[in-house]
């Protein structure tokens, strides 16, 4: 029997459509076909509005600084790191890191951009300071 590539993704299930996106460079978040909003961390149903029919939207990767801390770890172990809050101009908000810049230097409000960091075996979206604005 053929298989069905709308089912396959459906099974493939809401966090491993988005690795998969990530894996390919394509950053894009669930959108409620009912009200439009995106959401992060993606879901099977839209959590402003509770329905099921949702499709993939590339954002932009503009996002601003939600919440920064600066998390203190030993040179040896490779230094401190920054872990953040990010506010997409998409809406959603989603935890990160900004790279690029001393952690400390990070400030709420500061422009931030994203890219797909894929050193590792699972990708995942970090961002850097948006000199652009
Ligand atoms: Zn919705």
């Amino acid at each position: 029997m053929p298989s069905n590539d709308a089912s396959a993704i459906e099974q493939e299930g809401p966090d491993q459509a988005y690795r998969s996106r990530l894996k390919q460079g394509i950053f894009a978040l669930p959108k409620c076909k009912s009200c439009n909003e995106l959401h992060f961390f993606p879901r099977v149903v839209c959590p402003h509005c509770g329905e099921f029919e949702l499709e993939w939207q590339t954002v932009s990767g503009k996002g601003e600084v939600y919440s920064t801390t600066t998390i203190r770890r030993k040179p040896e172990r490779g230094g401190n790191y920054n872990v953040c809050l990010v506010t997409l101009e998409e809406g959603p908000r989603m935890m990160s890191r900004v790279e690029g810049v001393d952690s400390e230097l990070v400030e709420i409000g500061d422009q931030v951009i994203a890219s797909i960091n894929n050193d590792d075996d699972e990708p995942f979206v970090v961002f850097t300071p948006n000199k652009e604005g």
